[in-house]
């Protein structure tokens, strides 16, 4: 199992290690047993990211699915690194004691997945050898922007978050895959979705993402567009979208020249469906970069001028330093992707994570979320 995730492309480094041992994890996890260890925080973990690399990570807030299933998110801390580059995130999924993650620190991420018996393959990711973000010629067109009642903070402020129903289907391709590296498509579904969640909550955007279903289709995978297509037509997918009440549609392949196609900027109810290569889904982040495009969002200006359906709905680059999830690796190929929306009003490591007038994705979802949510 570990030397097929060594073979994976976007693995720079393997390191299998056991997050504690004693296979205590969720313990851990829950915040249960910190303290004793020697913390100065409550609710710290220590992970044991690569030899030499120990970081503390602090429990932000913890989400209770199930009796073993959890989503545990925090701040990462890395002591020993320069100021600008100490900070980091980590997100656990817990679904029936099995624990999956990403942790970003610095210019890194690392992928977690169980092994079996409390041990876990550590993959170390390299942002700029993910696939190119989509086959090219294919830049979705924009729908116009709709018109939205100019809203009042203290009314919004108020009103509970919009909550947005997603099916993510995977063929079967994608399942054999998953089974091979000791995962599983629900697994990555969760995570996937749970990454989107992770960047609206850093952000300050109002929007959830519930993963209300995630199944398998019987379908042979062939390319981007003609899997796309598939979906917009398929009565199958229509049937199952229905009966699950959900808004928008996702499939995972395991067609790997791109990362991912939607099929618009800015979708409507027969338009809100998107493709995603499942080796970009998490670690990519392009799960949340397609779902992007259907929320209205484009890239980074240095390569998208083009400012419909929104001017300030831009993904932002910060030097040759990190980039938001809807900015390419074209603007900067070593600057790793972060879970953060662009919002001129939000810090990452200290500096503001866009502009008001270009990047600022947070307002445009702030106005659109609302109305993907609405599609019934
Ligand atoms: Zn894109």
């Amino acid at each position: 199992m570990v030397s097929k995730l060594r073979e994976h492309k976007t693995s720079t480094a393997v390191y299998v290690a056991q997050i504690r041992p004693g296979n205590i994890s969720l313990e851990l996890l829950r915040g249960a047993l910190t303290i004793a260890d020697g913390f100065a925080k409550a609710k710290g973990i220590r992970l044991n990211l690569a030899p030499a690399l120990r970081v503390d990570a602090f429990q932000r807030e913890i989400d209770q699915r199930g009796p073993l299933s959890f989503v545990w998110r925090g701040n990462v801390e890395n002591r020993k690194a320069a100021p600008d580059r100490r900070g980091g995130l980590a997100t656990f999924v817990v679904q029936d004691g099995r624990i999956s993650g990403t942790v970003i620190l610095g210019p890194d991420i690392y992928l977690i997945n169980p092994l079996g018996n409390g041990l876990h393959a550590i993959v170390k990711t390299n942002p700029s050898v993910y696939p190119a973000e989509h086959p090219p010629g294919t830049t979705p067109k924009a729908n116009d922007a709709p018109e939205i009642a100019p809203q009042k903070e203290g009314l919004l402020q108020n009103q509970s978050a919009p909550v947005i129903r997603a099916l993510v289907l995977y063929t079967p391709a994608v399942r054999k895959a998953l089974q091979q590296f000791g995962s599983d498509p629900d697994a990555l579904a969760t995570m996937a979705i749970e990454s989107t969640n992770l960047a609206s909550k850093n952000s300050n955007v109002r929007m959830s993402v519930n993963l209300v279903k995630s199944e398998e289709i019987a379908y042979v995978e062939k390319d981007f567009p003609s899997d796309l297509a598939m979906l917009r037509a398929s009565a199958w997918v229509k049937t199952e979208r229905e009966t699950a009440t959900a808004q928008v549609v996702f499939l995972l392949t395991t067609v790997s020249d791109y990362c991912g196609l939607s099929d618009v900027i800015l979708a409507d109810k027969s338009s809100a469906f998107a493709v995603i290569n499942y080796i970009c889904a998490v670690g990519n982040f392009s799960l949340a970069h397609e779902f992007g495009h259907l929320l209205g969002l484009r890239h980074e200006r240095a390569t998208d001028k083009d400012d419909r359906p929104f001017r300030n709905g831009h993904g932002y680059v910060y030097k040759n330093e990190w980039r938001t999830i809807m900015a390419t690796r074209k603007a900067c190929a070593s600057c790793p992707r972060i879970p953060f929306w662009s919002n001129p009003s939000i810090k990452y490591n200290g500096v503001p994570a866009g502009t008001k007038d270009y990047e600022d994705e947070a307002d445009v979802i702030n106005d659109t979320a609302p109305i993907i949510a609405g599609f019934h």
